[in-house]
């Protein structure tokens, strides 16, 4: 499966603005941003001179795939199966992302930045509704159990966050249970819950092109 390769603060210093990709860092003074909001690479630098329009929509489609951490491909098939659905485009393309199970174990609190949360489902600390659950991509829906599986339960990492009650206080959609490691989905997020600063019509404008 594809995946980013790339330094992750260069990834925000490209869209010229935090993407909270990296955890607790990014609300420190190390941030890159903070640091140097430039470019990067050989022709880098300052930015300069007036965006077109579709230099703007291919900004916040980029920005969007790099916070969930979606590939071109995978995005363009979000976006279309968001089309056929019913309601608004672009709400729906948001809440699709939301749903992927690396996002959900983000917004309950068990990896720091969506990076992590994705190791940790890759390496198979999950389950949901009590299988197997290793695969980044899969779409929670209302009703389904997410839980740190039996063999992972005593690890450090969990142990941590269990002890430390580190979790966040999730979107109204979620539940959290800390005592059992676990959460639930409430409901389907609406748009008004999510929490990601995006124009996401620039992006449903952009591929109607
Ligand atoms: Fe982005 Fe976080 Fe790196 Fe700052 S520390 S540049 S917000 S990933």
């Amino acid at each position: 499966m594809g995946r980013y390769t790339d330094s992750v603060c260069r990834q925000c210093r490209r869209e010229g603005e935090k993407l909270y990709l990296k955890g607790d860092r990014c609300y420190g003074a190390k941030c890159a941003i903070e640091r140097r909001n430039t470019i990067p690479g050989q022709h880098g630098g300052k930015r300069r001179g007036k965006t077109s329009e579709y230099g703007i929509q291919l900004r916040e489609k980029q920005k969007t795939r790099r916070i969930y951490g979606v590939l071109e491909k995978q995005f363009r098939n979000y976006f279309e199966k968001a089309d056929r659905q019913q309601g608004i485009t672009g709400a729906n393309l948001l809440i699709l992302l939301e749903r992927r199970l690396d996002n959900v174990v983000y917004r309950l609190g068990m990896g720091a930045s969506r990076k992590e949360a994705r190791q940790l489902v890759v390496h198979n600390h999950f389950t949901l509704n009590g299988k197997k659950a290793n695969i980044p991509s899969m779409l929670v829906k209302p009703g389904d159990i997410i839980k740190v599986r039996e063999g992972s339960v005593d690890s450090p990492k969990f142990q941590e966050i269990r002890q430390a009650g580190a979790f966040k206080t999730p979107p109204e959609w979620l539940e959290v249970d800390i005592d059992n490691l676990s959460g639930r989905v409430l409901s389907m997020p609406t748009r008004e819950q999510i929490d990601t600063v995006v124009n996401e019509q620039l992006i449903v404008e952009l591929y109607s092109r």
